[in-house]
């Protein structure tokens, strides 16, 4: 599982950092999304899952390799 941001879409609601920390941060500039790591771990698959079901602006998403 290989997770994508797009920062152009990102609204910066924080959600995905608020949910993931491990994977996600925002920008201290303008709160869009950085991605700490593309690769889940086993067990926070689920919860990123989640986050790209849950993200406002649908910047994220998965591709499954
Ligand atoms: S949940 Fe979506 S809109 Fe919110 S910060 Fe993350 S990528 Fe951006």
């Amino acid at each position: 599982m290989r997770v994508r941001a797009d920062r152009e879409a990102c609204v910066g609601s924080g959600l995905c950092a608020l949910r993931l920390p491990e994977l996600f941060d925002q920008s201290e500039d303008d709160g869009t999304v950085l991605l700490l790591r593309a690769e889940p771990e086993p067990d926070q698959e689920a919860a990123a899952l989640e986050v790209v079901e849950v993200c406002p602006s649908r910047a994220l998403r998965i591709d499954r390799a």
